[in-house]
């Protein structure tokens, strides 16, 4: 009980200590949830069409979440927006995949490297195996020595030479300038936007970091929660001519407010609405909830009004929360499935709200058989005043 009561909300989620959470339904009502692209994620999620959003980065160069853009039904900078608001919000965690070069004219990510020469700039390299002979001291590539098969001669000194005898030293890969014969082992980086065209040094692109999202695994609840749709329940209570609010804050008589799943009542006056109002609370857990979330739930129902307290548990509740409700006369329902929460709810409430339309009925008839005594005693002393005139008539 402590452990719930120092507890605090956070986002329609209690948090309790360390860190685990006592999971009752009550929508963020975050405009971001109500959004049409959020809701395909969350979907698609709960379905486990997708378990990781990665990008990916196009020819064009621009980077994008193809699988989201798909699900969500949207496009580009929108997608990318809305990954980044969940992620603030807490709901994805996003994990830097790498970092790339972009463009610091367009910032496009498809670039290529050019190379140029480090002593006279020009763009016209080649790049080959290199040996150098040791007598004369010249290198080159190994193709301009090799004559034919077997046999190598040095271009600069004429003279044969064999690899037997160590007569020039492997240089490894180089660079030859075809317009200085400058040979480097590190020409100049240039790199070139395949987009703009523009050519920029290692030293001035723009480091492009990418991020995959992912679910944190403490805030998943939010996906049964903001897909969760109670408009049928919402509906046939409407139609009963019932006020029902989801995901609500009640004031207590403490003065604090209290987060609910549902409430609904009947419009009228304040005695009515007290007097017939319901309350609901959903609480979800993987196994059977517990006695915790009904603790939490009686401790706000002491504080506002209610008639009707109901406790629905996903999947199950155990015997001692359900001993414990009873006791504080509160109504557990069970229900297997989250998507059956909707069915189960109203299941509970219609007993309720047909109890009230037959109070409502009994009510009307009386006052109609009021309201036909009181006539009917009209018309009784209306006649009986006339056969009082006839007997009696006004002397003067
Ligand atoms: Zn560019
Ligand atoms: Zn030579
Ligand atoms: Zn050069």
């Amino acid at each position: 009980m402590d452990e719930s009561i120092s507890a605090g909300w956070e986002g329609g989620v209690l948090v309790r200590k360390k860190r685990r959470y006592l999971k009752m339904l009550v929508f963020s009502g975050k405009e971001l949830y109500k959004r049409k692209e959020v809701l395909n994620l969350l979907k698609a999620f709960k379905e486990r069409k997708i378990s990781r959003i990665e990008p990916k980065i196009s020819l064009e160069g621009a980077l994008s979440y193809v699988d989201a853009e798909k699900i969500m039904d949207a496009r580009g900078e929108v997608v990318r927006n809305i990954l980044e608001e969940l992620a603030e919000d807490g709901f994805l965690i996003r994990e830097l995949l790498e970092t790339r070069i972009a463009c610091p004219q367009c910032g496009s990510l498809n670039v290529s490297l050019r190379l140029r020469c480090s002593a006279c700039g020009s763009t016209s390299i080649k790049r080959g195996e290199s040996i150098q002979h040791n007598k004369c001291g010249y290198i080159d590539f190994k193709t301009v020595f090799t004559v034919t098969d077997g046999l190598m001669i040095c271009p600069k000194c004429n003279e044969s030479i064999k690899k037997e005898r160590g007569d020039y030293v492997e240089k490894g890969v180089l660079y030859k300038c075809l317009v200085c014969g400058e040979f480097s082992q590190n020409p100049i980086k240039e790199f070139i936007c395949s987009r703009c065209e523009k050519n920029y040094r290692e030293e001035d692109y723009n480091p492009f970091e990418v991020y995959g999202y992912s679910v944190n695994e403490e805030r998943k609840e939010i996906i049964e929660i903001e897909t969760l749709d109670l408009g049928s329940v919402v509906k046939n209570l409407r139609s009963a001519f019932w006020e029902v609010k989801t995901s609500v804050f009640l004031s207590g008589k403490s003065g604090l407010e209290h987060p609910f799943t549902m409430v609904a009542y009947r419009p009228g006056t304040d005695r009515a609405s007290e007097e017939t109002r319901i309350i609901v609370d959903i609480f979800f857990e993987d196994k059977s909830i517990n006695e915790i979330p009904v603790i939490s739930f009686f401790s706000k129902i002491l504080d506002v009004e209610v008639k009707h307290a109901i406790l629905l548990a996903v999947p199950s509740a155990n015997d001692k929360a359900k001993e414990l409700a009873k006791s504080y006369g509160i109504s557990v329902f069970e229900c297997g499935k989250m998507d059956e929460v909707a069915d189960t709810l109203w299941n509970a409430i219609r007993p309720i709200v047909e109890e009230e339309a037959s109070k409502t009925f009994m009510e009307i008839a009386g006052i109609l058989e009021t309201s036909q005594v009181i006539k009917n005693l009209i018309k009784e002393e209306t006649e009986g005043s006339g056969q009082q005139l006839d007997s009696k008539p006004v002397e003067i």
